[in-house]
C-alpha cells in the first residue's frame, strides 16, 4: 500500500505540508501566505481558544473588539513600533473600483482615494492605546485588563502554513496598570498562562525566557516568550508577553491621576498567541502515519468502529455500544460511532490514525459474544482486548494516560536534544545536527548578529530559570554569567 504522507526523515517539511492536507486541517488559498482553515482544523483551534479564553477570564480579563483598520498616523506615533512593522504592512489607499474605459475589466477608481491611508492591523497596540486615552483618567480606572480575538495581517515574505502566514488568527491582550511592578507581574503572569496551556493542553514542553533586545517586540521594553522544540530539532516561538513600559501611554498621551493626585503615564503590557500553535501542535507530536493529538484538544476523542457483515449484525453491535457512548458523553468525552458502509474497517482505521483520534474501539461479532472490545491507542499504536464491563472508566484513564505520555515523550525528546557547548567549533558542529544549544554569550547584539550570520542560529531566549554560572562567550571569550538558548528556528 502506498504511504499516505512522506516520512519525517525523508522530508520533514513535505511531511508537514502533506499531513495538513491529508488530515483535512487547512489548505493554502489563492492569496500567497493566506490559508483556509477547514472544519477539522478549525475545531482544534476552537478547543484551543476555549481553554485559553477560560484562563484569561480566570485571571480577570474581559474580551472586547477593536477595528481592523488603523489610521496611518497612529502607527507612526511610537517610533520603534512603526519601524518594526513598516516593512510588512498592508495599506488601504482607495475605497472604490470602477469599470475601465477600455473594457479591460475593473480598476481602482483614482477618484476614490482615501484622505488618510489605512493600515490593516498587524497588531493593535496603537488603535487600543488611542482608545484607552478616553477610558483612563484616574487610578480607579486601573488596571484595565482586556483581550481581543481577531485576525491580523503581516506581509511576511517567507510563509509556511500555520507557522508563519500573512493573515493569522490570534488573541491579543492589552492591559494598563498604575505601576511598573504591576505591569511586569502581569507580563509574567500571562507568560505562565501560555506555558501552562502549552504544557497541560498541548502536551508540549516549553522553555520560558526573555528575548534579547534584537528579538524584542517593536515598542516593548522587555519581551518574554515560550520556546518549544519541534521534532526536527528546530525551535518555535510559541507565544510572547511584552512589558511595554510607558511607551504607548506616552505616544498616545494616556495619563492618570494617582492616589497622591499626581499625573502619571500608564504602564502597559501586551501578549499574544496565534494559529501558529496549530503548527506547533502538529510538529511537536505527529508521526509518519499522521496526526497525534493530545486528547484535551482532539475534536474526536474516541471513535467506535463496528465490524459487521449485514444489517442484523450492525443492529446488535449498535445496541451494545449505545449505552457506552451515552456514558462517555455524560463525562464530556467526544465519541464518534462510524457505522457508515461506504468504507471498510481497515480504511477507517487508517483514516482515524491520520486524523489523530486518540482512542479507537473496534467491535465485531466475536467481541459481542465475549462481552469485549478492541481498544487501540493512537500515540503508542498498541491494541488490547478489554472487557466491556468497566470500559468507560478504562477509556477515561486511558485518555489521561495518553495526554501524559505524549507530554513525556516530547519532554524526553527535548532533553535528549539539548546540548551544553563551550567552544565555537563545537557549536558550529552541533548546530548542523539540530537541537537547542546552551552556551555562554557576552550579551552584545554584535556577537548575536555575527553568530546568526555565520550559523543561522539565533538566541531563542535567556531562560528565566537559568542558574547563574560564570563562563566565557563562545564567540568572543568575554565573560558571561549565564547560558542562553541558541537554535535554528521557524
Ligand atoms: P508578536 O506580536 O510579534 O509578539 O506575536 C504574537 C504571537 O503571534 C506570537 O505568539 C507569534 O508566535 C505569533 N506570530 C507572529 N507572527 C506570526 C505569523 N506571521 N503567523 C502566525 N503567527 C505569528
Amino acid at each position: 500500500m502506498a504511504k499516505a504522507i512522506p516520512s519525517r526523515s525523508e522530508n520533514y517539511s513535505e511531511w508537514y505540508n502533506e499531513l495538513i492536507k491529508k488530515a483535512d486541517l487547512a489548505e493554502n488559498s489563492a492569496v500567497r501566505g493566506c490559508m483556509v482553515i477547514k472544519p477539522y482544523g478549525f475545531s482544534i483551534w476552537e478547543k484551543m481558544q476555549r481553554a485559553l479564553d477560560d484562563m484569561f477570564k480566570e485571571t480577570g480579563h474581559s474580551n472586547a473588539y477593536f477595528p481592523l483598520f488603523i489610521p496611518k498616523s497612529y502607527l507612526s506615533k511610537e517610533a520603534s513600533h512603526v519601524e518594526g512593522f513598516a516593512k510588512e504592512c498592508a495599506v488601504v489607499t482607495h475605497y472604490r473600483l470602477k469599470n475601465a474605459e477600455d473594457g479591460s475589466g475593473v480598476i481602482v477608481d483614482p477618484e476614490a482615494k482615501l484622505e488618510e491611508e489605512l493600515i490593516v492591523r498587524p497588531t493593535s497596540e496603537t488603535v487600543i492605546w488611542s482608545t484607552y486615552r478616553n477610558w483612563i483618567q484616574s487610578y480607579r480606572d486601573l488596571p484595565l485588563l482586556i483581550n481581543q480575538w481577531a485576525n491580523v495581517v503581516r506581509w511576511e515574505m517567507r510563509t509556511r502554513i500555520f507557522l508563519r502566514t500573512a493573515e493569522f488568527l490570534w488573541q491579543e491582550g492589552h492591559t494598563a496598570h498604575a505601576t511598573a511592578d504591576e505591569a511586569m507581574d502581569e507580563t509574567r503572569q500571562m507568560l505562565d498562562v501560555y506555558a501552562r496551556f502549552a504544557e497541560e493542553w498541548m502536551a508540549m514542553p516549553v522553555i520560558r525566557g526573555a528575548k534579547t533586545p534584537n528579538e524584542r517586540f517593536a515598542g516593548a521594553e522587555d519581551t518574554l516568550c515560550i520556546e518549544a522544540m519541534m521534532q526536527d530539532g528546530k525551535a518555535l516561538q510559541a507565544g510572547t508577553s511584552h512589558f511595554l513600559g510607558q511607551n504607548f501611554a506616552k505616544a498616545f498621551e494616556v495619563q492618570f491621576l494617582t492616589k497622591e493626585n499626581k499625573l502619571d503615564y500608564v504602564w502597559g503590557t501586551s501578549w499574544g498567541v496565534s494559529t501558529r500553535l496549530m503548527g506547533a501542535l502538529i510538529m511537536a507530536h505527529s508521526d509518519d502515519d499522521g496526526l497525534v493529538l493530545p486528547p484535551k484538544l482532539a475534536p474526536i476523542q474516541v471513535v467506535i468502529v463496528p465490524i459487521y457483515k449485514n444489517d442484523e449484525q450492525l443492529a446488535q453491535l449498535t445496541a451494545k455500544v449505545k449505552p457506552v457512548m451515552q456514558e462517555l458523553r455524560k463525562l464530556g468525552i467526544t465519541v464518534k460511532f462510524d457505522d457508515s458502509d461506504a468504507n471498510k474497517p481497515g480504511w477507517k482505521f487508517a483514516e482515524y490514525e491520520l486524523r489523530g483520534v486518540p482512542v479507537r474501539l473496534a467491535m465485531g461479532m466475536r467481541d459481542l459474544e465475549n462481552e469485549t472490545v478492541e481498544v487501540a491507542r493512537r500515540d503508542l499504536k498498541t491494541k488490547e482486548t478489554v472487557a466491556l464491563e468497566g470500559i468507560v472508566g478504562h477509556i477515561q484513564s486511558l485518555l489521561d494516560d495518553i495526554q501524559k505520555t505524549i507530554y513525556q515523550k516530547a519532554l524526553q525528546f527535548r532533553e535528549a536534544n539539548m546540548f551544553r557547548v563551550d567552544t565555537y567549533d563545537e557549536f558550529k558542529e552541533q548546530i548542523e545536527k539540530g537541537g537547542f544549544i546552551l552556551a555562554h554569550w557576552d550579551g552584545t547584539s554584535e556577537t548575536e548578529d555575527a553568530i546568526k550570520e555565520e550559523t543561522k542560529a539565533t538566541i531563542r531566549c535567556i531562560p528565566l530559570d537559568a542558574p547563574e554560572e560564570e563562563g566565557q562567550c563562545i564567540y568572543t571569550g568575554k565573560p558571561s554569567n549565564r547560558r542562553v538558548v541558541f537554535a535554528r528556528a521557524y
